[in-house]
């Protein structure tokens, strides 16, 4: 089978979604947010580049949010929407790789996404908001280039009631108030991509999590915990190895990609726990033991999916199949399971089930499929169990390294395990591809 180095194309996972013929290198978003109305009134300043010659910018946004006004320093743009699309008509063709900004302003009312992904997008909670952006609702809150390979850096400025706290990505770089209302301000410096985007609303209080300040290492990312008063005690308890976590992940995958982590828990159950660049969001149903395996995979995916990010959601099991390894790997760390022997609970759970499944490209319905998770983490603890352990973590550590902040695909996988693996004996795409390309169960690593 040939591995695609796809990069930059319109996804067929997320049709519609993501455009070719421009970059967007940086999002300014301010949002003003009534929690009561669910009301959104936003604007964005977005800085592009061409990719091709350019009459016309198609940017994805749900039409739920009613463009009133788009400009180009200062000049009104004619646009149109339709759909999940807003088409803005330039003044004059753009050459190639010419730089320009738009900015658009838009109110509405923001709703979710019913798709075979279940919800997602911006969604009310009992008391606040959320955002699931996880693979295609971006464009249920700012228009953007919904494509996971079209990663930009970021600054939002939320205002909202002022008895609520905002959360977005990045670090928190100052808030104002003013007439019973509140403008939170953060910066995300690293590149990150639409979906990874998210701003999070509730009654909050945060606390700092982690070694105390003077025991930290210079750069050393901050970690914060923002919860309901009521629940911060039981979500301290819940993160208490966190600290231990991180460490571990640091060693086998190399230094935190970011600046801070932000865990909020909602006062809301969610349905499975939400990544996002720099933060992870779990309901408060989330708070138990058994949900504890949750924290190492959710953490996992700042390496695995939010700093390197497939080029295409076919390769989602880049991001799944590695946090569900990283779940067994500090399982394993902690003195509980071992990666054996949770690698041969799951492959004997896989066959039990229909083997209909390919890993590289499950298809859009089967991108969050249980069985790609673990069939992702066999794969990996099968190349681990090829050669000494030393070799696959070097492995791991190359590629956080050589894909950091940036898009990877499977093609970019197996290159880099060939190298790596040079001089073992072993051929680790052989080792891979039965995992990766059939779909019948391979044995039991
Ligand atoms: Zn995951």
């Amino acid at each position: 089978m040939n591995f695609q180095r796809a990069q930059s194309a319109a996804s067929d996972y997320a049709p519609g979604h993501g455009h070719r013929e421009y970059t967007v290198s940086r999002y300014r978003l301010a949002l003003d947010y009534s929690v009561t109305a669910n009301l959104l009134t936003g604007t964005a300043d977005l800085e592009l580049a061409a990719r091709e010659p350019l009459r016309a910018v198609v940017l994805d946004l749900q039409a739920e949010l009613a463009v009133s006004q788009v400009e180009d320093g200062g000049l009104p743009l004619p646009f149109a929407q339709s759909g999940q699309h807003l088409r803005i008509t330039l003044p004059n063709q753009l050459p190639a790789g010419t730089a320009f900004t738009l900015t658009i302003r838009y109110t509405g009312f923001p709703q979710p996404l019913d798709g075979p992904w279940g919800s997602i997008g911006w969604e009310e909670l009992a008391d606040g908001a959320l955002t699931a952006g996880q693979p295609a609702g971006a464009p249920t809150w700012f228009p953007c280039n919904d494509h996971p390979a079209d990663k930009a850096t970021y600054r939002f400025e939320v205002t909202v009631e002022e008895e609520y706290r905002v959360i977005a990505n990045g670090l928190c770089s100052g808030q104002t108030a003013e007439a019973g209302r509140r403008t939170w301000i953060f910066e995300q410096s690293e590149p990150m991509a639409t979906y990874l985007a998210t701003v999070q609303i509730g009654r909050y209080e945060q606390v700092r999590l982690g070694a105390p300040k003077p025991e930290l290492p210079p750069g050393a990312p901050m970690q914060l915990l923002a919860a309901p008063a009521r629940l911060l005690p039981k979500a301290r308890t819940a993160l208490a190895e966190q600290d231990r976590i991180f460490a571990a992940f640091e060693d086998w995958f190399g230094p935190y990609p970011f600046g801070s982590y932000t865990v909020v828990v909602t006062e809301d159950k969610l349905e499975i726990p939400l990544e996002a660049q720099t933060i992870t969001v779990l309901g408060r149903n989330h708070l138990g033991r058994k949900s504890r395996r949750l924290l190492a995979h959710e953490l996992a995916h700042q390496w695995f999916g939010n700093s390197v990010t497939a080029a295409d959601w076919q390769d989602i099991w880049l991001h799944e199949g590695f946090a569900t390894y990283a779940e067994w790997l500090w399982s394993e760390a902690a003195g509980r399971q071992t990666a054996d022997e949770l690698g041969e609970e799951a492959w004997r759970w896989l066959s039990h089930k229909s083997e209909n499944l390919c890993l590289v490209s499950p298809g859009p319905e089967r991108m969050f499929d249980d069985r790609l998770y673990v069939r992702g983490g066999l794969a990996l603890h099968a190349l681990r169990r090829s050669a000494p352990d030393n070799v696959f973590f070097a492995l791991l550590r190359s590629w956080t390294a050589g894909f950091r902040h940036g898009n990877a695909s499977t093609a970019d996988f197996l290159e880099l395990a060939g190298q790596t693996y040079a001089g073992t004996g072993i051929d680790p795409a052989a080792v891979l591809e039965p995992w990766l390309v059939d779909k019948a169960l391979p044995p039991c690593p």
